[in-house]
C-alpha cells in the first residue's frame, strides 16, 4: 500500500487537466471529425477522458469517513461516480465521492486523496 496525503488546492494542477482535456476536444473536433467523423470524433473524446482518469486514479485514493481507512479505487468507479465538493471548517473546499469503503463496506463521504511520492514502508498517515 503506498502513504496518502491530504489533497490540498493545487491550481496548476487543476489548469494542467482542463488544458489536457481541453486539447483533446479541440483535436477530435478540428482533425478527427472532418476525416472520421463525428462517431470518431467522440470516441476519441472518451477515450482521452478515460486515460486521463485512468492516471488520475493511480495518483489519488479516498478516505472513509467512517473508519478512516485510506483506499483506491478501479478506473472504471472513478469515471463513473460524480464528485461532489465539500466545506472545511476553516472555510476551505475539499473534493469527495460516495464510495463504499472495502474495509468496513458503508457507504461513506469519502475524501481525496493525493498519494504521497516518498515510497512509505507501507504505513498510512492518519
Ligand atoms: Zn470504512
Amino acid at each position: 500500500m503506498a502513504r496518502f496525503i491530504p489533497r490540498q488546492t493545487d491550481w496548476w494542477g487543476t489548469t494542467w487537466k482542463l488544458l489536457f482535456f481541453l486539447a483533446v476536444i479541440v483535436f477530435a473536433i478540428a482533425v478527427i471529425e472532418p476525416r472520421r467523423g463525428v462517431f470518431w470524433a467522440i470516441l476519441f473524446i472518451v477515450g482521452g477522458l478515460w486515460v486521463f482518469v485512468s492516471l488520475v486514479s493511480t495518483k489519488t485514493g479516498y478516505r472513509c469517513a467512517h473508519c478512516g481507512h485510506n483506499f483506491q479505487v478501479p478506473t472504471t468507479v472513478n469515471f463513473f461516480t460524480p464528485s461532489h465538493m465539500g466545506k472545511n471548517d476553516d472555510g476551505t473546499f475539499y473534493s469527495y465521492k460516495k464510495l463504499t469503503c472495502p474495509h468496513c463496506h458503508k457507504v461513506s463521504k469519502a475524501r481525496l486523496m493525493k498519494l504521497s511520492k516518498s515510497k512509505g514502508a507501507g504505513k498510512l498517515l492518519k
